[in-house]
């Protein structure tokens, strides 16, 4: 066999976990791995910007996982600062924007997600900051770094999402004042209204500003042209950073531009094996693509790492030869806003209506240790469960530390198509330091299991 060329476009979770594996699989001699990346980094992680931002996690370096000469080590040749402009699919060449051209027999394209950027006047005025690449956490710090010290500083964020939770969070504890101003009646979109009420009035509680229900009209600049100020449809809000959270898309306007086929998410339209639909040599993963929902099978764009590194991945095994899928998502997520953590999976209540759904809610509440052990909190478990079934089909988890990670036992159910009862006898673990007798998520289980034999 002649030596086949795999090109990777995108290098990042996505991108990398595509070439690292296809390394793996196939020798140097068998394929050689190519990666063209805009930035100069490879393998960083998003996900840390807000820590690092809020000086909790060391320097830049360490949310870099495989630096570009990491990799050229391991026998993949990585060409930072390499923009890809134009993708011939005919020709099977991508063309760079210094005009270098690659030729290739597999493309990968792991472009990543698009911050969602509303046309408001003024977001492009310096002291408005995205949340995506490292150079923006760069930004931020030095913007903080450059706050005047005969007053607190101030930030506004825009957008009420995990990354808006997250930066709020930071930005309140390099000693700013908060404002989070968002469009929805509240924050976290993805939980029930019920369970997002809660987070609102932790956030309240933690002393920012939380404004539901607004429209951003303008970012104010004073005389130098900088961010000073948010106003929206209801007020004014001063600020010294203006710091967007507003969402993420999937960057596929390369691959669109090129002819690749598109799904109704704006997505690359991939199948389970990470294959274009429309053009068998190329394959794409991340942030960038379509997935589908494991519940439902209907089309999804979830931009989440865990996403990300997977289906590189499994792009990367099918690329070299050995089979995979990648089974779809349910939206599991992890986040915190102080000391509340908020976990959710599976179908919210709204989805669940959307998908047809007859079902029943029930919230549980306890405690994430023993009662008598130091440092046990409130923690509450939200079930959504199909009537009549008892299937589950998505849990929400708030609660002190702890709480979160048990929302990864709904998702193994939910993924494993248990019902209520069936989780509620499962050989789930107990000792005073981490759970009551009965954990909440088996509390939970165990009421709607008999609410639901009637
Ligand atoms: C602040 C923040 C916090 C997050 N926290 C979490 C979390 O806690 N848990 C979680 O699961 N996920 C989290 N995420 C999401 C996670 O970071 C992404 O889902 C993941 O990085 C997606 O990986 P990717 O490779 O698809 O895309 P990206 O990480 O966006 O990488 C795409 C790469 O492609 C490059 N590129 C784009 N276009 C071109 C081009 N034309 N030519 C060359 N190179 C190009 C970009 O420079 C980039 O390096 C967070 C994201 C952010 C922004």
């Amino acid at each position: 066999m002649s030596r086949q060329r795999l090109l990777v476009i995108g290098g990042d979770a996505g991108g990398m976990s595509a070439a690292a594996q296809a390394r793996r699989i196939r020798g140097e001699d068998e394929l050689e791995v190519v990666v063209l990346e805009q930035g100069e980094d490879t393998s960083f992680s998003a996900c840390g910007i807000p820590y690092w931002v809020g000086g909790l996690v060391g320097g830049r370096g360490d949310l870099v996982a495989r630096t570009p000469e990491e990799h050229r080590r391991r026998g993949i040749q990585v060409h930072t600062g390499t923009r890809a402009e134009a993708v011939d699919l005919d020709a099977c060449r991508v063309t760079a924007a210094d005009g270098r051209t690659f030729d290739y027999d597999h493309l990968l394209i792991a472009t990543g997600g698009r911050p969602t950027r509303p046309p408001i006047e003024g977001l492009d005025a310096p002291g408005v900051f995205g949340v995506h690449r490292l150079d923006d956490g760069e930004r931020i710090r030095a913007a903080i770094d450059a706050l005047p010290s005969d007053r607190p500083g101030r930030a506004v964020v825009l957008g009420g999402g995990y990354i808006g939770l997250e930066m709020a969070e930071v930005l309140q504890h390099r000693g700013l004042s908060v404002d989070v101003v968002l469009a929805d009646p509240l924050p976290m979109g993805l939980l029930d209204a019920d369970m997002g009420e809660r987070v609102c009035a932790a956030m309240r509680g933690m002393g920012m500003g939380v404004h539901t229900d607004q429209a951003v009209r303008e970012v104010l600049r004073d005389a130098d042209g900088r961010a000073c100020g948010v106003r929206t449809d209801q007020g004014t809000y001063d600020a010294d950073l203006v710091v967007l959270g507003l969402g993420m898309g999937p960057e596929a306007r390369l691959a669109e531009a090129a002819g690749l086929g598109i799904g109704v998410t704006g997505g690359i339209d991939v199948d389970a094996t990470m294959r274009s639909r429309t053009h068998e040599n190329v394959f794409a993963a991340g942030d960038c693509v379509q997935t589908y929902h494991h519940l439902t099978g209907e089309p999804a764009h979830v931009a989440l790492g865990t996403h990300a590194n997977k289906q590189g991945r499994v792009a990367g095994s099918v690329i070299a030869g050995r089979p995979a899928r990648f089974a779809g998502v349910l939206g599991t997520a992890l986040t915190k806003v102080g000391d509340l953590e908020i976990g959710r999976t599976g179908l919210c209540t709204t989805q669940a209506e959307t998908a047809g759904f007859d079902f029943r809610t029930d919230v549980v509440e306890g405690t994430t240790r023993a009662g008598y052990y130091p440092g046990a909190e409130e923690i509450a478990v939200k079930l959504i469960t199909e009537s009549g079934s008892g299937r589950l089909l998505g849990g929400q988890v708030l609660g002190g530390q702890g709480a979160g990670k048990r929302v990864d036992v709904l998702a193994t159910a939910i993924w494993g198509r248990m019902t209520a009862e069936e989780l509620s006898e499962s050989d789930l673990s107990y000792a005073p330091p981490f759970s009551p007798t009965y954990d909440v998520v088996a509390v939970a289980a165990r009421v709607v299991s008999r609410a639901e034999r009637g």
